[in-house]
């Protein structure tokens, strides 16, 4: 069966069960944040309970159980991503901590004054900064792939910006503010043309549809658990084990080394582990294994296709609502709807929509280039998850009509 059996999907979730304002909870800020199956709360009780120990330097049983979980997860992840190889699978913190890991590695040993790295206008901040850290300490130039009136990535001026001077690609697979699917299998071949890397943000698509490294040919792909149904704490760098390999660490610690001595110097583990120094998120690990695990058993091509049928119904039911003005109309779009409403505040909405139960984001969901240039300061925005009904969507609209009576 094609389709997604909601209600069943819903038991899983125990936190759907609540109420916010004395009215049952309708979670549509999901771009942020993703709730939590039952399967994954337990994972972490489980591991607390039974096996919770240190990593990698165990001979007692304890570290091995642990040791095994977090190596497995390693598994699960690479399988999910289609990733060739496990150590392609570096752990850690979430999206950000994977961007600013290729920014420092790979970035402080290849990018040279006069280079240049493309990034989209469409970006997260945390797919903007780390390169603006970085270039204002090494001299580089960051140029920006700008977005037509619906919020799509205009490729003729992407093609054109493109030189000899041209080493990194760095572009959201999916957009958080507008929900625009970008077309990263084809940029990867334009960059790689070029004799340029692209790392690609896949925090939104990872949830939301199937996502294959390989055949997008991703030099670098990161994402981060909590918006996959896992826990906070964790994230995921893919990286082509070629371009790992010859990357210096990022961060030194424990778990890193082959070697360490004063005298001699110190020598470095193979990948992936060279990148996770430190004690790692262990548990959240081990559980965003297992929510990866949730999502094949439901089908992420289901989940996928569900979250459209729940943007087009949306879609419909908020063209009645007046003034009502949604940002980000490409006609490749996942399951988000960022809109304003003609004299209604996205903060005011926001706050009074929440009275009803109804939780959206409001504000300018780190993409201030994005929303400047749409000439507005913040949006509301609606994200769906496999979780969400129809009478939810509904229970949104009607609930938005009322808040913006209100305001006006
Ligand atoms: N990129 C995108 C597209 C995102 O939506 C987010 C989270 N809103 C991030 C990066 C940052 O993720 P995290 O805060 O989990 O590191």
């Amino acid at each position: 069966d094609p389709t997604l059996d909601v209600a069943a999907v819903r038991k899983d979730f125990p936190i759907l069960a609540r109420r916010v304002h004395d009215k049952p909870l309708v979670y549509l800020d999901n771009a942020a944040t993703s709730q939590t199956p039952r399967q994954v709360i337990e994972t972490l009780d489980h591991y607390y309970r039974h096996y919770n120990a240190n990593i990698h330097r165990g001979l007692h049983t304890l570290a091995d159980e642990a040791t095994a979980a977090y190596e497995q997860a390693r598994e699960v992840v690479r399988g999910f991503m289609g990733a060739a190889e496990r150590r392609e699978i570096v752990f850690t913190r979430g999206t950000t901590e994977a961007i600013n890991l290729v920014a420092n590695s790979w970035g402080r040993t290849h990018l040279k004054p006069g280079d240049e790295v493309l990034v989209s206008q469409l970006e997260h901040h945390s797919n903007i900064v780390p390169w603006q850290l970085l270039a204002e300490q090494l001299g580089f130039r960051i140029r920006m792939i700008p977005v037509d009136e619906r919020g799509a990535l205009d490729m003729a001026a992407y093609r054109d910006l493109f030189n000899e001077r041209t080493r990194l690609v760095a572009v959201n697979h999916i957009s958080n503010a507008f929900g625009t699917i970008n077309p990263v299998r084809e940029m990867a071949a334009i960059a790689h043309e070029h004799g340029a890397l692209i790392l690609v943000d896949g925090a939104q698509a990872i949830p939301h549809e199937p996502v294959d490294v390989q055949s997008i040919d991703a030099d670098f792909y990161a994402f981060s658990g909590h918006k996959v149904y896992g826990p906070t704490g964790v994230g995921v760098l893919y990286g082509k084990a070629a371009l790992l390999e010859a990357m210096p660490p990022w961060q030194g610690g424990g778990e890193m080394i082959k070697t360490v001595s004063f005298d001699a110097g110190t020598t470095y583990a193979d990948i992936p582990h060279k990148f996770e120094a430190g004690t790692p998120p262990i548990a959240n690990v081990i559980a965003l294994g297992r929510a990866l695990e949730w999502v094949t058993d439901v089908g992420i091509a289901r989940i996928g296709a569900w979250e459209q049928q729940l943007l087009s119904h949306a879609n419909g039911r908020l063209a009645d609502i007046d003034g009502l003005r949604i940002l980000g109309t490409a006609p490749h779009k996942a399951g988000v709807i960022s809109f304003v409403v003609e004299g209604a505040h996205a903060q005011d909405i926001g706050l009074l929509i929440d009275q009803l139960g109804v939780a959206i984001r409001t504000g300018n969901h780190c993409a201030q280039p994005l929303l400047h240039h749409f000439g507005v300061e913040a949006t509301c925005r609606a994200s769906f998850a496999a979780y969400n009904t129809q009478e939810e969507v509904d229970t949104f609209v009607e609930a938005l009509q009322r808040v913006v009576a209100m305001v006006r």
